[in-house]
C-alpha cells in the first residue's frame, strides 16, 4: 500500500503503526464486540482508555502530581477564550507575547473577556523571530503571561522558556507538544489541540496546575469551567471518545520509540535535513525564520520569486508531496514535520529540494 508523503500542517500525518492498530481493533475492541466509538463513555472499557491516556501523558511529559490533565473539545481556539474566562479575574490584566497569528488570536479573545496587554511582540519583524526573555515587559501582578511555544504559520519556536516568573506562564503548545522534553513546573497551564502532534482532531489537552483551578468562577457556564472538567475527570459530558483513544495509541507509540528525548533527537535530525537544504542553496531557498528562532516542527521558506515558488509547489505535488504550500495568510512554502512524519519522507523532500535547485 502506498502512503502519501504528508507534510500537512494539521490535521497531519499519524504514525502508521497507530493506524494499523486502530484498524485491527476496529470491529471488536478488546473482546467487547464493539468499536471504540460504539462504547458508552461510562463503560469500564472507556474509563480505562481515559485513565491510561492520562497516565501515559503524565509519564511521557513527567507531569507532577499537583497538575490536572483535562481532555476537552473546541480545539485550541476555545482555549483562547476559556483561559481568560477562568484565569483573568476582574481588576487584573493578562500579558501576551505576540509571535504569530495564533498568539494574536489568543490575545484578541482575551480582550473580549477582560484586560490584556502585549508584553512583547515580533510583529514588526514579520514574526521571523522570538523575543528574548529580557524584551518581555511583564507586570509583577499580571494574571498570567501567555506565549505560543511554536508558531505553526511562521515557523518559529521558543528555544528557551521564561523560568521562575512571578506569574503563571500559559503556553499554547498545539504544534510542538511531545516534540521535546519539558519542565512542566515552569508552567501554570499548557494546552494543545491534538491534530498536530498528538493524534486526530477533536480533543484538546489541557495541563493545569491545581492552584489555578481555584480561579474558575462559579457563574461560568459548566462546559467552560476548568474546575467542572477536573472534578468530573473530563467526563462531565460525552467526550470525543474516538479522539481520546487515538491519543492513547499515539502516546503508546511515542513511548515505544523511547519517549520525548528520543523524539527530540529525531526531530532535530529531520529539521536539520531541510534547513541544510535551505542553507546550502546559495540563496535559492530563503528560510523565513531567523536561525536562532527556527522551528523543528514547521520549516517555512520561499524561493527567489513567486513564479519559481509556484513551479516548486507544482512539481512537488506531482512528485507526491502533500501540504507544502504555506498558510494562506503568508504564502511561500511550509513543510510540517511533526513527530509522526517519518525520517525517510523528510529525506525524500530534502533530495527533491536539492534536485529542483539544480534543475532551475
Ligand atoms: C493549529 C493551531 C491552533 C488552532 O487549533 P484549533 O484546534 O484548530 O483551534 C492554535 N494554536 C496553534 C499554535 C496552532 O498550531
Amino acid at each position: 500500500m502506498k502512503r502519501a508523503f504528508n507534510f500537512n500542517a494539521g490535521p497531519a500525518a499519524l504514525p502508521e503503526a497507530v493506524l494499523a492498530k486502530a484498524e485491527k481493533e476496529m470491529m471488536n475492541y478488546q473482546g467487547s464486540g464493539m468499536a471504540v466509538m460504539e462504547l458508552s463513555h461510562r463503560s469500564k472499557e472507556f474509563e480505562e482508555i481515559n485513565d491510561r491516556t492520562k497516565k501515559l501523558l503524565s509519564k511521557l511529559l513527567d507531569i507532577p502530581a499537583d497538575y490536572e490533565i483535562l481532555f476537552l473539545q473546541g480545539g485550541a481556539s476555545l482555549q483562547f477564550s476559556m483561559i481568560p474566562m477562568n484565569l483573568l479575574e476582574s481588576g487584573s490584566t493578562a500579558d501576551y507575547v505576540l509571535t504569530g497569528t495564533w498568539s494574536e488570536k489568543a490575545y484578541e479573545e482575551a480582550l473580549k473577556i477582560g484586560k490584556a496587554e502585549v508584553a512583547a511582540s515580533s510583529k514588526e519583524k514579520s514574526y521571523k523571530s522570538i523575543p528574548t526573555i529580557h524584551e518581555i515587559n511583564l507586570k509583577d501582578d499580571a494574571a498570567y503571561l501567555h506565549i505560543t511555544t511554536n508558531n505553526t504559520i511562521f515557523g518559529t519556536q521558543w528555544h528557551s522558556i521564561p523560568d521562575g516568573l512571578s506569574v503563571p506562564l500559559i503556553a499554547d503548545m498545539s504544534s510542538d507538544i511531545l516534540s521535546r522534553p519539558l519542565t512542566i513546573s515552569s508552567y501554570g497551564l499548557i494546552y494543545a489541540g491534538a491534530q498536530k502532534n498528538l493524534g486526530p482532531s477533536g480533543v484538546t489537552v489541557v495541563i493545569i496546575h491545581k492552584d489555578l483551578l481555584k480561579r474558575s468562577g462559579k457563574n461560568l457556564p459548566a462546559m467552560l469551567n476548568y474546575q467542572v472538567h477536573a472534578t468530573s475527570k473530563s467526563l462531565y459530558n460525552t467526550p470525543p471518545t474516538l479522539s481520546v483513544y487515538f491519543l492513547m495509541l499515539v502516546l503508546e507509540w511515542a513511548e515505544s520509540l523511547g519517549g520525548v528525548t528520543e523524539l527530540e533527537k529525531l526531530n532535530k535530525k529531520k529539521a536539520g535535513l531541510l534547513y541544510d537544504a535551505i542553507d546550502n542553496s546559495d540563496g535559492f531557498y530563503k528560510g523565513h525564520a531567523e536561525k536562532d528562532s527556527r522551528s523543528l516542527m514547521n520549516v517555512t521558506f520561499t524561493l527567489e520569486n513567486d513564479d519559481l515558488t509556484t513551479s516548486f509547489l507544482h512539481e512537488a505535488a506531482e512528485t507526491g508531496f502533500i501540504g507544502l504550500a504555506g498558510h494562506r495568510s503568508v504564502g511561500g512554502c511550509r513543510a510540517s514535520i511533526y513527530n509522526a512524519v517519518p525520517l525517510d519522507h523528510v529525506e525524500k523532500l530534502a533530495n527533491f529540494m536539492n534536485s529542483f535547485r539544480q534543475r532551475n
